[in-house]
Order: C-alpha cells, then sequence, then structure tokens
C-alpha cells in the first residue's frame, strides 16, 4: 500500500481534517488497498454515533420544470425532449400522508429552479406538511433563492436545505454551468442558509466533465471548513439530451472512497448513497453503506412523473410504488448488515 496514502488515512481518522495538498494527495491513490483501509476507519467513525441505522428521507419530486441550463442536467431549460410537469399542492401532501403510513419521517421537497413556485406557493405547501405531520422534517431543495426568499421558508417552518456546491472552484464551475450563473452566488446562497438556521446539505459530483484531483481536494478542504450537516455525492452519469453526452460517468470507486473521506472529516454527517450510485452499479447504495453512507432517499413521487424527472440517464427506481421503493430498500439494507428506521434522522450529538 502505498504509505503517504495509508499515513494520511490514520491522521485524517484520528483528527478529522488535513491541508488542501494532502487531499489532492489522496484522491489521487484512492487504490483498492487505499479505500478498504478508508472504508474500515469510516464505518468504525460512523457506528458510535449511528450504529448501523439508516436514515430514509422521502423523496417527493415535484416539479420537472427549471428556467436554469446547468450543462449536465437533463432538466436543463434547453433540453426541449424534457416533457415537463407540475405537482399540485393536493398531489405533494397526498404523497407525504402515503409515506407518513410507510414510516417515513422526512420529506425531502425537490424541483428544478420553477418560477411558478413563488415563496407564496411553497410556503403554503411547508407549512400545510408540518401542518399535518409535526413530528417530520420538512427538507427543501429547489436552488438558488434570495436570502429573503430562504427566510420566509425557514419561517414556514422548512428544517434543512439541500444545496450542492457542485464544486468549490469557481474556473470548474464556470465551465459546468452558463454565463448566468455564479460560483459565488451558488455560495452565498449557502452561507444564508446557514445563517437562517437551516440544516444545510453541500455536495458535488464526482467525475465531472474537467474534474481535477485538485478540483476534489477544494471540495474536500470546503466540506472540512463549511462543516455542513448534510453532504450529497454521487457519481456524474451523463443525459443524452445535454452538452455533456458524449462525457464519461464517474467511477463506483472513486465515489466510494470520497464518501469515506467525507465521513472521517464530519463523523456525525448525514451521507446519502445516492440514486445515481445505484444507477451505476446495482449494488451502489449497498456498497455506500459500506463506505460509510447513512441514509438513503426513495422516491416518493406518484408513478406516472417519475420517468419524466431525469436529471440523467439510466436512472433507477422511475417504476416502483413507494411501497415497493421502501420495502425494496429495507431488504437491500438488512442484506448487508443495515436497519431502516422510522425517525427524523437529525444529525445526532457526537
Ligand atoms: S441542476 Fe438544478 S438548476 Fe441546474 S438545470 Fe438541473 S434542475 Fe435546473
Amino acid at each position: 500500500m502505498d504509505i503517504r496514502a495509508a499515513e494520511l488515512v490514520d491522521k485524517l481518522a484520528g483528527e478529522h481534517a488535513l491541508a488542501l495538498d494532502d487531499y489532492e494527495y489522496l484522491v489521487e491513490h484512492l487504490d483498492e488497498e487505499v479505500r478498504d483501509l478508508l472504508a474500515e476507519h469510516a464505518r468504525a467513525a460512523r457506528e458510535p454515533i449511528y450504529g448501523h441505522d439508516v436514515f430514509v428521507r422521502g423523496l417527493i419530486e415535484f416539479s420537472s420544470y427549471c428556467k436554469n441550463d446547468c450543462y449536465y442536467c437533463g432538466l436543463r431549460a434547453s433540453n426541449a425532449s424534457c416533457e415537463r410537469y407540475r405537482l399540485t399542492a393536493g398531489q405533494i401532501l397526498a404523497c407525504a400522508d402515503r409515506g407518513y403510513e410507510l414510516g417515513f419521517r422526512t420529506f425531502v421537497l425537490q424541483g428544478g429552479e420553477d418560477p411558478r413556485f413563488t415563496d407564496e406557493r411553497l410556503c403554503a405547501i411547508v407549512r400545510a406538511l408540518k401542518e399535518a405531520h409535526p413530528d417530520c422534517a420538512v427538507t427543501l431543495s429547489v436552488g438558488e433563492r434570495t436570502r429573503e426568499s430562504y427566510a420566509r421558508l425557514r419561517e414556514a417552518g422548512a428544517d434543512r436545505y439541500l444545496l450542492r456546491h457542485e464544486t468549490a472552484t469557481p474556473e470548474h464551475y464556470a465551465r459546468l454551468h452558463p454565463a448566468g450563473m455564479s460560483w459565488e452566488h451558488r455560495m452565498q446562497c449557502l452561507r444564508d442558509l446557514r445563517e437562517l438556521g437551516f440544516a444545510v446539505g453541500a455536495g458535488f459530483m464526482v467525475g465531472s466533465p474537467f474534474q481535477t484531483s485538485a478540483n476534489l481536494a477544494r471540495d474536500l478542504a470546503f466540506i472540512q471548513e463549511f462543516q455542513p450537516e448534510m453532504c450529497g455525492i454521487g457519481p456524474f452519469v451523463p443525459h443524452h439530451a445535454t452538452p455533456f453526452a458524449n462525457e464519461p460517468a464517474g467511477t463506483l470507486e472513486q465515489t466510494l472512497g470520497l464518501l469515506s473521506i467525507i465521513r472521517l472529516i464530519k463523523p456525525n454527517i448525514l451521507l446519502p448513497a445516492t440514486t445515481a450510485l445505484g444507477t451505476i452499479h446495482p449494488r451502489g447504495r449497498e456498497l455506500g453503506m459500506e463506505a460509510g453512507a447513512n441514509v438513503v432517499m426513495p422516491n416518493l413521487s406518484p408513478g406516472d412523473v417519475r420517468a419524466k424527472y431525469l436529471l440523467y440517464d439510466g436512472k433507477i427506481c422511475t417504476g416502483d410504488e413507494a411501497a415497493e421503493c421502501r420495502r425494496c430498500l429495507e431488504m437491500r439494507m438488512a442484506g448487508c448488515g443495515y436497519t431502516v428506521v422510522t425517525d427524523r434522522g437529525d444529525p445526532r450529538i457526537v
């Protein structure tokens, strides 16, 4: 095994921090032995906090409209072949009611940046959800909004907010997004969300076009510095109707290594084994758990719209009914020694 990489893994496990160039070295030396060592430490860091518990989030993809044009995303505004839909407030609440019966205690409302969902509309939905299920957490994943908008949503009762930073390197951000989108604004949004009292989720794609080891090292340093409550990372998977249609997907191996590193940076972080990971490998989510993840996000969206929310090609679980999804995940998790629990799944205090 590479001696310096092994020493860095030990250091990270002990101190939960590394210098930028050490992260870069580690990212460049994620061979099988190093990944195994990382995963072993990641499990050891997770177990005193979360044991073998897996938190589930009920994902409700409520709008596939988006005004943005991110080069990697199937929902981008320029994709004329994308079939668009919006769920009504009633449909969203019905998804949550069904999810509640199935044991979900967190609902994630996710959508493109859809101007139709004004603050007023979204706040009304959040209030209704919290009123119907006061013991549940509501997570929003609706992109960049103004600080005032975030403040209103927080006041309406939203508990958490997912906004992937995508890359901590401004030049890389500019190669993944059109000129109208700004890295500085994305970062400002994350700071606003934190200041307003949301539990915040950052995250990035692994293997996105033009990404270098130095970029990934910066992502890790950003996670170390910002200390988000949640971190969503998954492999980049190309979508056929985007400018990145012919780019190669990110790898399972690199994603697993990075999941373990992130667990070691922040042992109580909420770390999903993403659907994208399950898309590039049939046991991707199980392997994600073994690498240190502790969250899965099954889909609660109505069956007839699932296949339309295609951020990337080949997305799994677009046909299953909610109950089926939950059962399937419970079995998958049990198969590798983990237990899906009925719990809001807040970060546990170390
Ligand atoms: S990544 Fe998000 S903001 Fe960008 S085009 Fe897709 S849905 Fe819209």
